[in-house]
């Protein structure tokens, strides 16, 4: 199991976890409801630093924050060992909420556990495109920008779980489409493996309000945010009139024990720039309809996505942490059993 140490302040470090091992009974009662389940696949996530905040009654980022002395929890895809479940049984695959160990005991729940029909395609996947990751880009592309054929985009963190997809989601929908990310090799997969049309280090731009009026020209019409702080700063002032912002996340601010100003935020009412935050949980019940229309273009081999695959459970920790440092290329999962 990975444990939760206690609370975090400042910059998540691998010390916040500790890898501990117990035992566990591999039968669960017939008619618990329960299942007893082999995790395979650990999808590390970025919301999962704002879980190790300390809980605050007037914070709702801290709602679900993590007990200190457990493991910590997050998605997944597992195997199921042994089931006091009708709708599960041994050797169904799912995917969905479970601890961060080998072996969990869940209480499935439709919208947050999904049986895994498809295995045609790599189960990795379902961590990142055909899991959590890929409905965020889904419902926040589609949903909450409002995309037009023609439109200009530009996605921060792009290279990432959510950012590639919604890259290649913007090019399928005719738009122009261009992503920031935090080293050469990112930029160069944005260009070369995910059809952007442009790319920048934002690392390397000593001024990024000039990056984007060189990449936009004529101005941003939907901006996807993943990052926030300067960013943000700098994309309102490119903003077209009309614009759209859909807030799905601000990785910048998580680490930080006191966030950032957005200076430029004023601007939004004379731009009458929309700004929408959204929360995936809230979409998880399109789920079959998102599959249905992600599918094909996986088949057929029209959309493409990269992993960054940790191998085994000791390094979980690391490879969470990686994640505020931008060390991981493409989405992010750990390896605890291949079968
Ligand atoms: P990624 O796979 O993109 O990994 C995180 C990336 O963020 C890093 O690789 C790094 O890329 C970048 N990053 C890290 N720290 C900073 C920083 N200080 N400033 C700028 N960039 C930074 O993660 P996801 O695709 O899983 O998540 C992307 C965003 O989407 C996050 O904000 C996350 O919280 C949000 N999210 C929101 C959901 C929702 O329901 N609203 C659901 C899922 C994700 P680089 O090298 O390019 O800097």
């Amino acid at each position: 199991q990975v444990i939760f140490r206690d609370y975090v302040t400042g910059f998540l470090s691998e010390s916040d976890l500790l890898i501990n091992s117990t035992t566990v009974n591999l039968k669960v009662p017939a008619g618990s409801m329960t299942a007893l389940v082999k995790n395979l696949y650990l999808s590390c996530d970025p919301y999962m630093r704002n879980r190790m905040r300390k809980p605050d009654p007037s914070s709702p980022a801290t709602a679900l924050s993590f007990i200190p002395g457990k493991p910590i929890s997050g998605f997944g895809v597992s195997k199921v060992m042994d089931s006091g479940h009708p709708d599960y049984k041994e050797g169904d695959l799912l995917w969905g909420a479970v601890g961060w160990e080998e072996y969990s005991v869940i209480t499935p729940i439709p919208n947050l556990h999904f049986k895994i029909h498809h295995t045609d395609v790599p189960l990795s996947n379902y961590t990142g495109l055909l899991g959590m990751p890929g409905m965020t880009a889904y419902a926040g592309f589609y949903e909450i920008c409002s995309p037009k054929k023609g439109e200009t985009v530009f996605v921060s963190a792009a290279s990432g779980a959510v950012g590639q997809l919604v890259g290649q989601f913007a090019k399928l929908m005719g738009c122009y489409v261009v992503g920031s990310a935090g080293s050469k090799e990112k930029v160069d997969l944005l260009k070369n493996n995910f059809g952007f049309d442009d790319a920048f280090n934002y690392k390397e731009e000593s001024d990024l309000n000039a990056a984007l009026k060189r990449c936009f020209p004529v101005g941003i019409d939907i901006y996807f945010e993943n990052v926030g702080g300067e960013m943000l700063d700098a994309v309102i002032l490119n903003m077209r009139p009309h614009g759209r912002i859909a807030a799905c996340g601000m990785i910048s601010q998580y680490n930080l024990q006191v966030p950032e100003a957005v200076y430029n935020l004023w601007l939004i009412t004379y731009k009458r720039i929309r700004i929408q935050g959204f929360n995936t949980i809230d979409y998880l019940h399109k789920y079959s309809e998102f599959l249905e229309f992600v599918l094909p273009y996986l088949r057929e081999e029209k959309i493409t996505y990269v992993e960054d695959v940790a191998d085994g459970l000791e390094s979980a920790p690391a490879a969470l942490v990686g994640l505020f440092h931008g060390k991981n290329v493409g989405k992010q999962l750990v390896v605890v059993s291949r079968d």
